[in-house]
């Protein structure tokens, strides 16, 4: 069974054409106006380290500034520079960004970021079956130190998603198979049992770590 795919992790994302405007055809000065359309657009979720919204409860998402408020002032209520972050990556990137960029450009040799909307994120990162993120190519080793892509919380929510992927995937083999005996389905029971104990380990970990880091 196949179990990782291009859309369990940093699936492409796509802006829409039609950001809200007021009458006058400008973009709000409170971009916090823009929050439901930008969770959207991002799939609801943290475009940097791929946390999903109901992965953290529906809590706390942030709209970021990809490029930073602090050297971008223009673009500060700019629907078309807001991404959605989770507080920590939020955090952690904070005004970071390459020095002698280019308006276009999002990263200079190894610094910088990965544009979620724009690039081809297969060509940069990928995801393993452990749930770890791995850098092919600059500036993805950046973004992982920096934004700590690999701290132990997501690796345990990504893996958790793997798990609940794995779990789906024998479900629908088992109910969709038309020529099923006792054996294939008592192999079914415990490989799904199996992957269910293991799923609530995680989750039981994940408690742990809640629990430490508060
Ligand atoms: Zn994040």
């Amino acid at each position: 069974m196949k179990i990782m795919d291009d859309e369990l992790f940093f699936p492409n994302i796509n802006r829409r054409e039609d950001y809200l405007v007021k009458t006058t055809g400008e973009y709000y000065s409170d971009y916090s106006r823009y929050r439901t359309q930008i969770s959207e657009d991002c799939g609801e979720r943290c475009v940097y380290c791929d946390v999903l919204l109901e992965e953290i409860g529906y809590e706390g998402m942030v709209l970021d500034h990809f490029r930073p408020q602090k050297l971008f002032p223009d673009l500060k209520s700019n629907p078309e520079n807001l991404v959605l972050s989770c507080p920590k990556c939020n955090s952690l990137k904070s005004d970071h960004w390459p020095e002698d960029c280019g308006v276009d450009d999002t990263f200079v040799g190894n610094v910088g970021f990965v544009d979620p909307f724009i690039d081809s994120k297969n060509d940069f990162f990928i995801v393993d079956e452990n749930g770890v993120f791995i850098p092919k190519q600059p500036p993805s080793p950046y973004m992982e130190k920096l934004l700590s892509v690999n701290r132990v919380s997501r690796k345990l929510v990504r893996k958790k998603r793997i798990l609940s992927e794995v779990i789906r995937r024998h479900y629908d083999d088992i109910i969709e198979d038309n020529d099923l005996s006792q054996q294939k389905l008592d192999a079914g029971i415990m490989a799904v049992g199996d992957f269910i104990e293991k799923a609530k380990r995680n989750q039981e970990k994940l408690k742990l770590i809640r629990t430490l880091m508060e």
